[in-house]
């Protein structure tokens, strides 16, 4: 089998071969494009469901609508066509005759949904309008990576629509929790959170929310946002309300979105070199067990053992998705043991179980953790009992690991010329002096491609700006960013 690349020569690489070699993903016929193979896609299935429940916990329902959306829609708001129109693509035929109207393949469905909600809204009593979608939208990459940016992409977009700036602003903060708690607690991914500078923020939103993690190569990663969208959406589709005093008034928004994206962020977060690390809480299979089978031996006593030693987890073998632990036995005689060792591994399956002949003998077990690399043997009695204890133990070691590597790569900076260093030899994130202007922040990225990731709530007062030596300034973390 060819080796992984190691993380230390080419991160890049090595990337590519996790998502690769995991059978995560592939390439697709289509430049830009790529196949989510059942191993990715049942990490994806894992986090919709934990989002979804929080959704659904927050008041949320899902609807659906419609892929093309009439080129008309995206011109109607003027920041929204201008940040989106150069990467959409655009039926033009349908069969063999031209359209009257061009359709746009969704980059983002703010549009057909407000013009949806011009016929759902007449009075505050219709309010507040709480949906969320899952969908897979289009945004015509030519620089792709696997999950982290595709042409296509699979994702979730809340849409809701409120009487008041308040009540749309405070929704647009719950959901940027929400997914903050779900990077945290399921990814095991720390994140900073915090508002996005005006030059990247969502076009046609007021303001955008964004919490950004951080990779083991340096680079940031944005891994949600949502938005305040004020009144720009009502405007442009016209949809009023009439509020409790019998006037007519515009509908506020929010939108929100997370996509496949994360997954590829769980993957730069925790793998290492032999391959795909998975929290628990989001890993297709928790536990592995692996009999150690011989060529032309009896082996019925250790299968029969194998198999009896899942049962008390409560999940057979055909339910790996169950919500008790979700365990696997792998008693596949056409490959030796240290083939589905190298296999589970390059996966990420948390818990490994070797049980071989002279094990069965005395009782135990070998359990193998995934994220240390540790061989413990193990009563083959307590194993059910503590194997729960050692996956919750598991989840917090990779969100320790995780963030005391945030913690030791937020750095401050004083002067440009430091910055300009540090961003080359270390990366992370690097809070510098900056005086709030454009022209600073557009300078910063053209001459080192770093951006603002965030304006955090509690930024610290600075010296003078670190470009224009300006005042007053605020620290705000700039980092590279995938
Ligand atoms: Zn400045």
């Amino acid at each position: 089998m060819a080796k992984i690349t190691k993380r230390g020569d080419d991160y890049s690489q090595w990337y590519i071969d996790v998502v690769m070699r995991a059978e995560m993903a592939d390439y697709a016929p289509v430049r830009g494009c790529m196949v989510i193979r059942p191993w990715g896609y049942a990490i994806w299935e894992r986090m919709q469901r934990a989002l979804d429940d929080m959704f659904k916990a927050t008041g949320h329902q899902n609807a659906y609508f419609p892929l093309l959306i009439p080129k008309s829609f995206l011109e109607k708001e003027a920041e929204h066509v201008e940040g989106f129109a150069p990467e959409c693509a655009v039926v033009t035929h349908g069969g063999d005759k031209l359209l009257d109207e061009p359709l746009v393949i969704r980059p983002t469905s703010e549009t057909i949904i407000w013009a949806m909600y011009k016929k759902w809204i007449q009075s505050w009593r219709d309010l507040p309008l709480l949906y969320n979608q899952w969908c897979n939208i289009v945004r015509w990459e030519m620089r792709t990576r696997l999950f982290l940016r595709t042409a296509e992409f699979l994702w979730q977009e809340g849409h809701t629509a409120h009487a008041t700036a308040q009540e749309a602003t405070e929704e647009a903060e719950r959901m940027l929790g929400v997914y903050r708690t779900f990077t945290e607690q399921w990814m095991a991914m720390p994140v900073l959170a915090g508002r996005k500078s005006d030059s990247q923020k969502f076009a046609g939103a007021v303001t955008t929310y964004t919490i950004e993690a951080l990779m083991q190569d340096g680079r940031a990663l944005q891994a949600g946002t949502s938005h305040y969208l004020g009144q720009n959406f009502a405007k442009a589709f016209d949809v009023r309300f009439q509020n409790k005093e019998g006037a007519l008034e515009y509908v506020y928004a929010s939108s929100w979105g997370v996509s496949t994206r994360l997954v590829g962020a769980l993957v730069m977060s925790h793998s290492d070199d032999a391959g795909l690390v998975l929290p628990p809480r989001l890993a297709p299979i928790q536990v592995v067990i692996v009999p150690i089978l011989k060529a032309d031996a009896d082996n019925a006593a250790i299968r029969t053992a194998a198999a009896r030693l899942a049962e008390p987890f409560g999940c057979a073998q055909d339910k790996p998705f169950g919500d008790a632990v979700r365990v696997h036995v792998d008693d596949r005689d056409n490959v030796s043991p240290g083939w589905k060792f190298n296999e589970w591994e390059l996966k990420g399956v948390p818990i490994r179980v070797e049980l071989g002949p002279k094990d069965l003998a005395a009782g135990r077990v070998v359990l193998v953790r995934r994220d240390t690399g540790e061989k413990t043997p193990f009563p083959q009695g307590e194993l059910a009992l503590r194997v729960p204890e050692i996956l919750d133990e598991m989840q917090s070691a990779l969100y320790e690991r995780a963030k005391k590597r945030l913690e030791e790569n937020c750095r401050t900076v004083e002067t440009y010329d430091d910055f300009k260093r540090r961003v080359a030899e270390v990366g992370g994130f690097l809070f510098a002096p900056w005086c709030g202007r454009p022209e600073c922040e557009a300078r910063v990225t053209e001459e080192t491609k770093a951006t603002i990731r965030l304006l955090p709530d509690d930024a610290q007062e600075g010296s003078a700006c670190m470009v224009c030596g300006k005042g007053p300034a605020k620290r705000v973390p700039f980092a590279r960013a995938y």
